[in-house]
């Protein structure tokens, strides 16, 4: 699929589709939308999650219905024991990673993350490992936010997301807009108004 005529990107590029599409059936699950996808060094698909927080059943070893069931936490769950830093494995995940999350990338020797759209909630956690010790060791090193279409998306799935649940918005998003059935549809959709 070529440009959109507005100059945005009409389709999500690689690697991003999945951890987006993920982020996007969170959001119509009611959950936060976040998706986070765990590639190998060769690009493969290792493990996906995505935010489940508000939502009862999830896969095996996953979680739901918990203030810490995150996107990254469900990918990095399916990670086997003994998987090192040496694997090459990196996180895509379509919002910056919380300081629970961070943690699970230590505690998973997954090195390295890629995130779309910084999570202002989180200012300051890239400092974290100024602690020292095992920390500073395994520390992922943190790739973004990625700019552009991509980090705009991302903020704008999480001010959907509030909107939805505030009570003093009733009509937000708007009628409709969660019925785009793919996360194509609804970045194509969304991107022109921004
Ligand atoms: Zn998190």
């Amino acid at each position: 699929m070529t440009g959109h005529p507005s100059g945005h990107p009409s389709a999500l590029p690689q690697p991003w589709h999945l951890p987006f599409e993920l982020a996007w059936e969170a959001l119509r699950a009611g959950s936060r939308p976040v998706g986070a996808v765990l590639v190998d060094a060769g690009g493969r698909v290792v493990a996906a999650g995505r935010n489940r927080s508000e939502e009862t059943t999830a896969p095996p070893g996953q979680l739901a219905g918990t203030a810490i069931a995150h996107a990254e936490v469900n990918a990095l769950a399916q990670v086997p024991t003994g998987a090192r830093a040496d694997d090459g494995l990196r996180l895509y995940t379509t919002l910056e990673p919380c300081l629970l999350c961070s943690g699970a990338l230590i505690h998973s020797h997954v090195r390295h993350v890629v995130y779309a759209a910084a999570d202002p909630m989180w200012r300051g956690v890239e400092n974290v490992p100024g602690v020292g010790g095992l920390i500073a060791e395994r520390w992922a090193h943190r790739e973004g936010p990625v700019g552009g279409p991509l980090a705009a998306f991302s903020r704008l799935l999480m001010d959907i997301w509030t909107m939805a649940r505030a009570a003093a918005v009733p009509a937000a998003p708007g009628p409709g807009l969660l019925d785009a059935p793919t996360v194509h549809a609804a970045y194509a959709a969304l991107l022109p108004h921004l």
